[in-house]
């Protein structure tokens, strides 16, 4: 069957080449290479096979499906969670030439009515689709009546109740393959435990699949957990001042954080944005717009967003409460630096965050749902608390085995210094032993510091021994002592808020053991940071040439109602203020620029370099 769609990449009667691939690879999407594991993935595609592909976001799954659709026969319909943003997807693939749609509730039923004219005419290469789609009267139909290249399922982890993002209609895939057995399903998502991995295969009923397995660790990311001090809105402020003009996510846990943070920032003069579930459709459209569009620097939202975005230049992402698990924690740092740039991540937890999480998993009923969550929970506490390699933590959740990352994390960095407050310890619990464990944490401060008020009076507390010996600390200080005694499990809770001891803070009291606290949880001796350097650091090029590029892409941009990062990324820019192309040749050398985007852009970047390396800056 001769499509019309196979006119620019007929594939032959499934004869296919490598050096076909490569050209394509060039041509249409500009890489000049594949990154790890992509060429397996293709290739297992290209070969008609089931596949599962776990790559980290920015690993470039994409391509792993988008190439061999244009190589082989008939549509791919690709199977993704969030059609609002695939929107974006379908405008990138479209400017590149390739010949995408989607069909999505956002649109008329005109033009849903072109789109399907257009797959029956094999006009369409690749078909974007919500996986409710499926069920809608005669779309299965339709999907028989027409040749089916491949199904994709993108985010395949919303498949599994184990994962992190389980979906009603994602649980209904498995249909897929008994009404087209003979189609192959090929699998992609960023983030699956184990036992998530091996729900995706059975739900999807996949067939003897390649799995595709990549490492976890994204070695651009710098990652950073810091307790979080009062409303945490200080370390806020100073971690984006560092970023100003840059994009960027911060996560809070409720709408009403998310529109107050917000405000606040705009005070604060930040150029931010609230998004969350409880917006009209409209105002969360905006704020999407916004920061696709580079209007504003800062999103602050509640989950709900960021999933399936395709903004690659997001630089920062910061948690300001402590994410549910290691897994949405991952996926949310994960929307920072896809293009391969340095990016930051920063989590601001405090303990009542893990009593909040907690107190939620309380309501779910009894059984190894529960008991899955509580587990979870704890691993994230444990996160937030460690003093050992946040990647090499993320890497053992997901079962993978990864030495200390030496230099992108701040444990690995030595950020955080240590000090020995064993003595103060033992002063706490001592006066926690003497008031025989019927206090709380407050009183117990003030009876430490020599505070003079009614309650210290009215039980005489003024009298003992311990009163007044820990006046050289702060209450602030003296909180964080208790909170790592907390951790280190030395006290419990008791009733009304009282503490109680436990045989391991009966060991520190009686002196045996040593109690360290990361210097910073003291707030003593708080050490400058270097800002980190927001430009790739394996390239070496001039940045006054970069910002001029940048300049130019904004204006096309612009003129085009585009995301910049459409036109050329980051990292492309990079490159070319590195290498100043002056030729046509030289510039389809650079990563990232294909024979489609020449043609668009190429000439009015191609006279601006020439002028540069003229030096007429
Ligand atoms: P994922 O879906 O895995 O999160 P994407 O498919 O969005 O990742 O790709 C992330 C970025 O990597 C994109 O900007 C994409 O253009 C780029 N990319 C993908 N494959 C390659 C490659 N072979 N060479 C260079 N850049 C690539
Ligand atoms: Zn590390």
């Amino acid at each position: 069957m001769a499509t019309k769609s196979g006119k620019h990449y007929a594939a032959g009667k499934r004869v296919w080449q490598r050096p076909l691939l490569k050209k394509i690879l060039k041509q249409v999407f500009g890489h000049t290479g594949f990154r790890p594991f992509q060429q397996e993935a293709v290739e297992a595609v290209m070969a008609n096979r089931d596949l599962l592909m776990i790559l980290p976001t920015g690993g470039g799954k994409s391509l792993c499906y988008q190439l061999p659709a244009l190589m082989k026969e008939g549509v791919t319909v690709v199977v993704s969670p969030l059609l609002a943003l695939m929107h974006d997807q379908v405008r990138a693939l479209k400017l590149q030439g390739v010949e995408a749609e989607m069909i999505g509730s956002m649109q008329t039923p005109e033009e849903i009515g072109t789109v399907i004219a257009k797959l029956r005419e094999g006009e369409v290469k690749l078909l974007y689709i919500a996986p409710e789609r499926f069920f809608a009267p005669g779309f299965l139909k339709l999907l028989k009546s027409i040749q089916i290249a491949m199904f994709v399922i993108d985010e395949a982890h919303c498949v599994s109740e184990w994962g992190h993002e389980f979906r009603e209609d994602y649980r209904r895939l498995g249909v897929l393959k008994e009404y087209f057995p003979n189609t192959p399903v090929a699998a992609f998502t960023a983030t699956a435990t184990p036992e998530v991995e091996s729900d995706i295969l059975l739900q999807l009923g996949l067939n003897e699949p390649v799995r595709l397995r990549g490492s976890v660790y994204r070695n651009n990311l710098l990652i950073r957990a810091e307790p979080r001090r009062g409303d945490g809105r200080g370390q806020l402020v100073d971690f984006l001042r560092r970023y100003r003009g840059e994009s960027g996510i911060v996560y809070t846990f409720t709408r009403n954080a998310a529109e107050k943070l917000a405000d606040y920032l705009n005070r604060q003069g930040f150029r931010a944005k609230a998004y969350h579930a409880g917006l009209t459709k409209r105002l969360r459209r905006e704020a999407y717009h916004a920061f696709v569009h580079d209007e504003i620097d800062v999103v602050v939202a509640t989950v709900a967003f960021g999933m399936g975005i395709d903004k690659s230049n997001i630089r920062y992402v910061v948690h300001t409460r402590m994410p549910k698990t290691l897994e949405n924690y991952y996926q949310e740092i994960g929307r920072a630096g896809r293009d391969g740039l340095p990016a930051e991540t920063l989590l601001l937890y405090s303990a009542a965050d893990a009593a909040q999480r907690a107190s939620l998993l309380e309501e779910l009923p009894e059984g190894p749902y529960r008991q899955n969550a509580y587990n979870k929970l704890e691993k994230m506490i444990g996160f937030c608390r460690s003093e050992s390699c946040r990647h090499g933590q993320i890497a053992d959740y997901f079962a993978e085995r990864m030495e200390a990352c030496g230099e992108r994390c701040d444990n690995c960095m030595g950020d955080a210094e240590h000090i020995d407050v064993t003595e103060d310890a033992r002063k706490f619990l001592s006066a926690l032993y003497r008031t025989r464990q019927r206090f709380g944490k407050s009183h117990l401060i003030d009876l430490l510091r020599g505070a003079e008020n009614r309650k210290i009076m009215q039980f005489g507390h003024e009298k003992l021994s311990v009163y007044g010996i820990g006046k050289e600390r702060s209450r602030g200080e003296w909180e964080a002592i208790v909170e790592r005694l907390m951790e280190l499990g030395a006290l419990a809770r008791g009733q009304h808020r009282s503490l109680l001891l436990t045989p391991v803070g009966a060991e520190i009291l009686k002196g045996k053991g040593r109690v360290k606290i990361r210097s910073d949880r003291l707030r003593v001796k708080e050490r400058k940071r270097k800002p980190p350097r927001s430009v790739p650091a394996d390239i070496v090029y001039d940045k006054a040439i970069f910002d001029r590029l940048r300049a130019l892409r904004k204006e096309i941009a612009a003129k085009e109602g585009v995301p910049a990062y459409i036109v050329f990324a980051d990292r492309t820019l990079a490159l070319m203020a590195a290498l100043l192309p002056v030729t046509r040749n030289e510039m389809l050398g650079i990563n990232g620029v294909g024979e489609v985007k020449f043609e668009r852009y190429g000439e009015e970047f191609l006279t601006l370099l020439k002028e540069l390396s003229n030096g007429e800056l």
